[in-house]
């Protein structure tokens, strides 16, 4: 255990349980709001609707615009909404990108927010934002654009198809693995990760076999959570980085390129990490944590090569520049070779090593 920490919980209002949404009208009340603006993305655009008729007189208008990486231009279009409906709060209905438009239109207003999520991203519990400028992504941290209120009803991910849930809930691991082994860790957080990774382990088989089983579905958003609360209370390292490089270098989908990057970039901090991966480890129930997820990521038939989700191999070189330049802080140091050679791996869907 670190015996020297800093411990800040942020103050989110979690509501949890199968049916919860019918609780946002009562939500939103408790916010002192009367008029939400709901956001989705075009593909969750009937749900909108639906919570639209939960809300009655509360709902101001819909968004269903939401897109990835919250590009700048849309934002701008949402705002304008917000104004000339006189919206005085948002309703972001559904994963990662449609929860970051409602953070980008708190930081600009100052408006409350509400997230409902629908993926296991994790976003609705940190103060992160990530923004997208003329193809530039920049990130923020600002405590006006952590949610005030998140409500997780399972019934909203039943519809989630599987391999989505695959790599959305590998997506979720990785914070947890990072919090464990992260600069600022602490005592707390470090439950929750170990917990959190845990609860995911064993619900995502049972999620995959069958999407409708509800119990298997609860504890999978169950470990989301305390992963995404990983995610906003640590320092992220290497995996994150990683990540962030590859996503906005190539385009590649968000939780894909997570899922399998997670098992290398836990093979290569493991010898500078022990306890943190002797945790992460027990909560896998495997004697080794690259090893554990690169097991569940077979199982759950998650992808695990990166030539297969669009990099192509000649962005090896541009990928290990741009990991090296600025880089988070690690528990093991970067070397050229080391990271050509990680992401190689990833690249080919080779066994970590
Ligand atoms: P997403 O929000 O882009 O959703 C992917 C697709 O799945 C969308 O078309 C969406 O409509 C659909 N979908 C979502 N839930 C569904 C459900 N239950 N049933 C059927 N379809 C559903 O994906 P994501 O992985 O949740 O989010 C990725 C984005 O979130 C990225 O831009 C990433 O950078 C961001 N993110 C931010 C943070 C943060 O803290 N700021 C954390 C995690 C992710």
């Amino acid at each position: 255990m670190k015996h020297e920490f800093i411990y800040e919980a942020l103050p989110t209002r979690v509501v949890f349980g199968d049916g919860k949404l019918a609780a946002l009208p009562a939500e939103i009340e408790k916010l002192g709001a009367q008029r939400a603006l709901v956001l989705s993305t075009p593909a969750q655009a009937d749900w909108a609707g639906e919570v639209a008729k939960v809300l009655g007189q509360k709902c101001a208008g819909i968004f269903s615009q939401a897109t990835m990486h919250t590009p700048v231009e849309v934002t701008l279009q949402a705002m304008e909404q917000v104004k000339k409906l006189e919206a005085d709060c948002v309703v972001g209905l559904g994963g990662g990108s449609t929860i970051g438009l409602g953070k980008a239109i708190a930081l600009r207003t100052g408006l409350p927010q509400i997230a409902v999520p629908t993926t296991y991203a994790g976003s609705e519990m940190t103060p992160i934002l990530g923004q997208t400028e003329n193809g530039i992504k920049t990130t923020l941290r600002d405590a006006l654009v952590l949610p005030k209120t998140v409500i997780y009803d399972v019934s909203l991910t039943l519809s989630l198809p599987p391999a989505l849930s695959a790599t959305s809930g590998l997506n979720a691991m990785a914070h947890a693995v990072e919090a464990l082994y992260a600069q600022d860790r602490n005592p707390i957080v470090s439950l929750m990760a170990e917990e959190g990774i845990a609860a995911l382990a064993q619900a995502l088989p049972g999620v995959i076999a069958d999407p409708q089983d509800r119990q298997a579905r609860a504890q999978a958003q169950y470990g989301a959570w305390l992963c995404g609360i990983c995610l906003g209370s640590a320092g992220m390292a290497l995996h994150h980085k990683l990540c962030h490089v590859l996503g906005g270098t190539f385009d590649l989908p968000h939780a894909e390129t997570h899922a399998i990057m997670l098992p290398h970039t836990a093979a290569y901090n493991a010898p500078e990490a022990p306890q943190a991966m002797h945790r992460a480890a027990r909560a896998l129930k495997a004697d080794n944590v690259a090893e554990g997820l690169w097991a569940l990521a077979e199982r759950i038939k998650a992808p695990r090569a990166l030539k297969d989700i669009g990099m192509p191999e000649s962005g090896i070189d541009k990928a290990t520049e741009l990991a090296l330049k600025n880089p988070y802080w690690n528990p093991r140091p970067l070397t050229d070779k080391d990271i050509r050679a990680l992401i190689r791996r990833a690249w080919a869907g080779e066994a970590p090593l």
